[in-house]
């Protein structure tokens, strides 16, 4: 595939990333030289997966929004064996490699990170997307270390005061309410996905309820969060558990994440 042309526009480069329907690879605009990443479908995996419909909502879902933190979607180019999502490129990789990469992060450049994502989330939430699979693989690092929120397979479009019945995205930061297969309104469960994040962020390893195996952790999720490592602020520690209330109604929304003293300290 490598060196392969698509579109009569790019020429495909090296892998960068896996996922779940296929591969995405670095390319270049022949014209401009500029970088783009293309994420590439087989178009056979998808019909024996059922995946088709999740791929036709990503792109529509991609092609609605416009952000600074929510990657850009140039154009899909469609073939009869694959389909092209030509995106723009984030030169520093996703989030989790980052982490895996520098262990915990200052709280200085946590927040501006986590800042940045709760802009690109409740940009999404305004548009009546709800992401569902928040993690730090789907969260990409721009050149210049701006977050980049991507990977919209599993979000939905929310119609007014329809919540969801099904359930999705990765055990570990998945939603307790999505765990017990009621009924639940979508926006709180990017809330939950994030508070999530932003304790791998400042402790580079998942909270108390850690993984043990499947059943463990939805019994530990449905607890909550009981400790802190000893290094995390005060204010911090309370954003993170405002975030992570398994009740979904009295959890934190965006609007109060805001306007917490922990992420209102050097906004932008
Ligand atoms: P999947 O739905 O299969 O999880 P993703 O869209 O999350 O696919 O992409 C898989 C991985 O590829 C990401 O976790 C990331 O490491 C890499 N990747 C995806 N898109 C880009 C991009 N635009 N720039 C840089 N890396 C990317
Ligand atoms: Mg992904």
């Amino acid at each position: 595939m490598e060196g392969s042309i698509i579109g009569e526009k790019y020429k495909l480069g090296k892998i960068i990333g896996r996922g779940a329907f296929g591969k995405v690879r670095i390319a270049t605009d022949i014209q401009t030289t500029c970088e783009v990443a293309v994420k590439i479908l087989v178009r056979e995996t998808m019909v024996k997966k059922k995946m088709e419909e999740i791929v036709y909502r990503e792109i529509e879902i991609l092609r609605s929004l416009r952000h600074p933190h929510i990657i850009r979607l140039y154009e899909v180019i469609d073939t009869p064996k694959e389909i092209y999502f030509v995106m723009e490129y984030a030169k520093k990789g996703d989030l989790l490699e980052y982490i895996l990469d520098m262990g915990k992060l200052q709280e200085e450049e946590a927040r501006k990170i986590f800042q940045q994502i709760i802009s690109g989330v409740e940009y999404c939430h305004e548009n009546y997307v709800v992401h569902r699979d928040l993690k730090p693989d789907n969260l990409l690092l721009d050149s210049e270390q701006n977050v980049k929120i991507t990977d919209f397979g599993l979000s939905n479009i929310m119609s007014d005061g329809q919540g969801f019945t099904t359930r999705c995205g990765s055990p570990d930061y998945v939603a307790p309410e999505v765990l017990s297969e009621g009924f639940y309104k979508g926006p709180h469960v990017d809330v939950w996905s994030c508070g999530i994040i932003l304790y791998n962020l400042l402790c580079g390893k998942f909270p108390a309820f850690n993984k043990v195996n499947i059943p463990n952790l939805y019994k530990k999720i449905n607890a909550g969060i009981s400790t802190f490592p000893s290094h995390l602020s005060p204010t911090a520690r309370d954003l993170i558990s405002k975030m992570l209330t398994v009740n979904p109604v009295e959890r934190i929304e965006i609007p109060m994440i805001r306007k917490h003293q922990w992420f209102q300290a050097h906004l932008p």
